[in-house]
C-alpha cells in the first residue's frame, strides 16, 4: 500500500451493535500507518448502533445516519457520496469479511492497473439458502457476459475513487457492483479472501431477497445488452413480425387475384395481426428508448435521505 494515498472505507451498518466497535479497531490496526476515513452508515439500526459508534468513535471515523432503512445499496451509495479517498474500500460491518485482507488487494489493483478488485470469498460461511442463488446469479452472469467474476456477492471492494463514484445502485443491485462497473468500462481484478462465519447479530436477508436479486439482475442484464439502444429489442422483433406479415397478406392477395377464396383462412387473421404486432412493437421501441434516456438523465437524485453527518 502507498503512504502517499488516502484511503476511505465505506461500511453500511443495520443493527451491528456488537460488530460495530470490533470492525472500528480492525479497520485501525490494519490502516494505522496510513491515511485514512472510516466512514460508517447506519442505515436506521433500530438497536444501539449508533450510540455505540458515538462513544468509541475516534477523529478519523465519520458516522453518516440514515433517516429511514433504505438497504444496503443505497447505505453503500451514501458512504460513497462523500467518501473522498483515492481508493474507496467497501466491506460488510458484520465483520465476515476481514479487514486484513485490505493491503493485498490494494497491492493487486496497482499491479494490475485495474480499477476494481474485488475478493473471491475462498470458503464463504454461510447456508446453503444463500449460497445456492449467489451460485446461479455468478454463473449466469459469467455466461451472459464477458466477465469473469466467480463471487458478485463479496461485499469486501477497493475501487479507484472515479470508478465507485460512477456506480448507480439501486434496489438490492449492491450484489452486482461489479457488473454496474463492468458497464462503466471498468478494469476488474478478482483476488482470494477470508471469509468468517457471523458471531454476533442475524444476516438481514431472508429468503424475500431473492426474487429481489433475481428482478435486478434480469434489468441489469438486459441494460447491460440494451443500455445503448433499447429500441433495437423491440425494433427488431417489430420489423421481423412486420415483414413476415406483410409476406402472408402478399401470398393471400397473390391468391386472391388468381380467383380463389381467402376468407376464413387462420393465416389471413395471422398475417394482419402480425402486421400490426410489427408496427405497434416498432414505436413501443422508440418509446422505451426515450423513456430510458429520460430515465437515466433523472438519475441524479439520490436514493436516500440523510438525518444526520457526525465527524469526532
Ligand atoms: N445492511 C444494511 N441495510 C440493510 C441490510 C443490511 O446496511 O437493510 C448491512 C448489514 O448491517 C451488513 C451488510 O449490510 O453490514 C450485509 O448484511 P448481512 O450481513 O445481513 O448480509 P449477508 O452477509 O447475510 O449477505
Ligand atoms: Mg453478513
Amino acid at each position: 500500500m502507498n503512504a502517499d494515498k488516502f484511503y476511505s472505507v465505506v461500511v453500511p451498518l443495520y443493527n451491528e451493535e456488537e460488530n460495530a466497535p470490533l470492525l472500528i479497531s480492525a479497520i485501525e490496526s490494519v490502516l494505522k500507518n496510513y491515511r485514512y476515513e472510516l466512514i460508517l452508515v447506519d442505515d436506521f439500526s433500530t438497536d444501539k448502533t449508533v450510540k455505540v459508534i458515538k462513544d468509541i468513535a475516534a477523529p478519523n471515523v465519520v458516522l453518516i445516519e440514515l433517516k429511514k432503512n433504505y438497504g444496503q445499496s443505497s447505505a453503500l451509495m451514501a458512504g460513497i457520496d462523500y467518501a473522498t479517498g483515492d481508493y474507496i474500500i467497501t466491506m460488510d460491518g458484520d465483520m465476515q469479511n476481514d479487514p486484513t485482507d485490505i493491503p493485498m488487494m490494494v497491492a493487486k489493483m496497482d499491479e494490475d492497473g485495474a480499477d476494481l478488485v474485488i475478493g473471491k470469498r475462498q470458503k464463504r460461511q454461510d447456508n446453503l439458502l444463500r449460497t445456492f442463488p449467489s451460485k446461479v446469479a455468478n454463473f449466469i452472469i459469467r455466461r451472459t457476459t464477458k466477465l469473469n467474476v466467480k463471487d458478485h456477492g463479496c461485499a469486501l471492494k477497493v475501487f479507484t475513487n472515479e470508478t465507485a463514484k460512477n456506480l448507480d445502485l439501486y434496489g438490492e443491485s449492491h450484489r452486482f457492483i461489479t457488473l454496474h462497473a463492468h458497464i462503466n468500462g471498468a478494469r476488474i481484478s478478482e483476488v482470494p479472501v477470508k471469509h468468517h462465519a457471523r458471531q454476533f447479530g442475524v444476516s438481514k436477508y431472508g429468503i424475500g431477497r431473492t426474487t429481489k436479486v433475481i428482478n435486478d439482475l434480469i434489468l441489469l442484464l438486459f441494460n447491460q445488452k440494451y443500455l445503448q439502444k433499447p429500441i433495437y429489442l423491440f425494433g427488431n422483433i417489430g420489423i421481423v413480425a412486420f415483414a413476415l406479415g406483410m409476406l402472408i397478406n402478399t401470398y393471400l392477395l397473390i391468391v386472391k387475384i388468381l380467383g380463389h377464396s381467402i376468407g376464413g383462412r387462420p393465416l389471413l387473421i395471422l398475417g394482419i395481426l402480425l402486421v400490426f404486432v410489427g408496427i405497434q412493437l416498432f414505436t413501443t421501441g422508440i418509446i422505451i428508448d426515450l423513456l430510458m434516456k429520460t430515465y437515466y438523465e433523472s438519475q441524479k437524485k439520490r436514493p436516500f435521505n440523510i438525518r444526520k453527518i457526525s465527524t469526532f
